[in-house]
């Protein structure tokens, strides 16, 4: 069958509700076979851009085009896009065999046609034993499915789900994510997913956009999002827990760039920052040195006279220093809180960290992963 290009591009769209600017200037390209996820928490404009895409939703401003068609004042049936909705939109009182077959009947293709393809769609889905039922007959992950069936027949350029996952058991939701990846595989169609699930983001996409009051804070690779955060927004908005993010100030220490917090040293390398207010950004995960420190000291064992035992002319010696407060079981993991000047600073590893709560910890930190933030702009110094 003839492939038409999904390429999607995006330029200046705006929308407006009221004085309410839920879509703000976004211009993105989607390319052909991407799975592109739009991510952000609620209300940062997600529904209200894909709905743009769909045809749902006028725009207030910019163009979307598919391919090198403007399709931005299309209505929605002519766009060849399908819209897999969350509240799945199935006809009740139809079987699943007719509603997934139901765009084919519409488009009035001959009989055998409609009953191949429905089934190859329900081989795909495993809803081969289903399709005599109706949705009320159905569980909320079947209905999920028998909806992307019906999205899936049409055999569309792309496909646009809005929180698909979202009425589904966690079991299930992670076997759905597992079927969704294969089937984007297989499939190599465009999909535009939504959703504020930073696992869903991350564990499908291949591109990753992050919209925070209705603009693009950052759009890349699931790597490039959690390895380089443009932003302290996108840094605090992944990881679990995310990012520890502390306010700083970057002094020059004999020649040695430093950032400097109560209870935190850190040198820096050469040239990372002219002296000026800062955030530091510690992933829980990877920031932290949790085997012996430099001179073979076990790290986070406890320092018997606090922190200040292990001060020398220069100051605290370079790490976090801080007070274990909490220790959570994550089964293969730990993940242990700290006090640090008053900030809770999370680290999180293999168990056990060694780390007992009330201690006084001394935090040796890796420094090629330390993120730097201008505090003024919370964009990323580098
Ligand atoms: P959620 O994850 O909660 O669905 P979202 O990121 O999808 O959020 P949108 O639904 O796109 O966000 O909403 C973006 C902004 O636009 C919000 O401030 C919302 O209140 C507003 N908004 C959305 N739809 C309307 C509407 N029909 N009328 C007025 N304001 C709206």
């Amino acid at each position: 069958m003839e492939r038409l290009v999904a390429e999607i591009r995006i330029e200046g769209l705006t929308r407006y509700f009221g004085g309410v600017r839920a879509v703000d200037d976004v211009s993105l390209d989607i390319a052909d076979g991407d799975f592109l996820v739009l991510l952000g928490p609620s209300g940062c404009g997600k529904t209200t851009l894909l709905r743009m895409i769909a045809g749902l939703l006028e725009p207030s401003g910019g163009r979307i085009m598919l391919g090198d068609r403007d399709i931005t004042h299309l209505p929605a049936r002519q766009r060849d896009l399908a819209m897999v909705f969350q509240s799945y939109a199935l006809y009740p009182h139809l079987t699943v065999e007719r509603n997934i077959g139901f765009p084919l009947r519409a488009a009035r293709r001959p009989r055998a046609e409609i009953a191949r393809q429905v089934r190859d769609v329900a081989d795909q889905l495993e809803l081969g034993e289903l399709l005599g039922r109706r949705p009320r007959e159905l569980s909320g992950g079947q209905r999920q499915r028998v909806a992307l069936g019906r999205a899936l027949v049409r055999d569309p350029a792309a496909f646009l789900m809005d929180e698909p996952l979202s009425n589904l058991d966690a079991k299930l939701r992670t076997a759905t994510r597992t079927e969704l990846t294969a089937l984007h595989r297989t499939l190599r169609r465009t999909f535009v997913y939504v959703t504020h699930d930073q696992v869903e983001a991350m564990s499908m996409a291949t591109r990753v956009v992050l919209l925070n009051g209705g603009r693009v804070e950052q759009a890349g690779t699931p790597t490039e999002v959690y390895d380089s955060p443009a932003s302290v927004f996108v840094a605090g908005f992944l990881g679990a827990p995310p990012m520890n993010l502390l306010p700083a100030r970057i002094e020059n220490h004999g020649g040695t760039l430093t950032a400097v917090a109560e209870g935190l040293r850190i040198p820096l390398w050469p040239g990372a920052s002219e002296p000026r207010d800062v955030i530091v950004g510690l992933r829980p995960e990877n920031a932290f040195q949790l085997t012996a420190a430099g001179a073979g000291a076990p790290v986070g064992t406890a320092s018997p006279a606090g922190a200040g035992a292990r001060t020398s002319a220069a100051g605290p010696a370079p790490g976090i220093h801080g007070v274990v407060t909490t220790v959570e079981n994550l089964g293969s993991e730990e993940v242990a809180w700290c006090d640090v000047g008053g900030q809770a600073v999370a680290l999180r590893g293999p168990r056990p960290l060694g780390l007992t709560v009330g201690e006084h910890a001394h935090l040796t930190v890796n420094v090629s992963r330390v993120h730097l933030f201008d505090r003024a702009s919370g964009r990323r110094l580098e």
